[in-house]
């Protein structure tokens, strides 16, 4: 059953489904959470997060769905642990950001940045060649996102890749690696657990 949460500036979904859904995946006691923002203080970037860390768990425990996949503040998480450190309820909001990743990607929400596609050419990179390879990374992201025809982006850029090529930070040629075989396993059991 769904009910609506009024806002001064619309009514919104309310999903109860929703928070258990995201606690069974991500295995993290979110109904602990009793909002001391220590999480979010010592978050390092929660100042570029649509919400921040607190704010983002209350707005699962409401069940708002729509609000909680369609922000960034996952997708800018560094996973860096910070925040599960610090909670006194030892609650991992790290994988509870794993979790709305997961169902963001699955249910094909693009937010507010162009992060979910920078994920997907990045990991799609790492299924090819088993490996990071940068050059393909920025070649197929800036196509897909559209900045390669952004006129003011160009010149920037290929100067900045020219400059990296020159320190040896940039490869022509993709990577090899021994172990293509098993990063295609871990793809297929990843895809298998959802
Ligand atoms: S893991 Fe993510 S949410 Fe937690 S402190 Fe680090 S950046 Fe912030
Ligand atoms: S530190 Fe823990 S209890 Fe406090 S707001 Fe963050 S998640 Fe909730």
């Amino acid at each position: 059953m769904t009910t609506r949460l009024v806002t001064k500036k619309s009514t919104e979904k309310c999903d109860p489904s929703f928070a258990k859904e995201v606690m069974d995946k991500s295995h993290a006691h979110l109904e602990r959470c009793y909002q001391c923002v220590a999480c979010s203080s010592g978050c390092p970037s929660a100042y570029q997060m649509d919400y921040p860390p607190h704010q983002l768990l209350r707005m699962v425990q409401l069940g708002l769905k729509d609000r909680v996949l369609n922000s960034n503040t996952f997708w800018i998480c560094l996973s860096c642990e910070t925040c599960a450190a610090r909670c006194p309820n030892n609650i991992e909001i790290v994988l509870v950001m794993d979790t709305l990743r997961k169902m963001a990607l699955k249910e094909n929400r693009k937010g507010s940045t162009n992060l979910p596609l920078f994920h997907n050419t990045f990991l799609a990179m790492v299924k090819f060649g088993g490996k990071a390879y940068e050059l393909g990374l920025i070649l197929f992201y800036m196509i897909k996102s559209g900045d390669l025809f952004k006129p003011g982006l160009l010149p920037g850029n290929i100067k900045l890749g020219i400059n990296m090529f020159m320190r040896g930070k940039l490869a022509i040629l993709p990577p090899r690696i021994k172990g293509k075989a098993e990063i295609k396993r871990i793809f297929e059991l990843s895809r298998k657990t959802g």
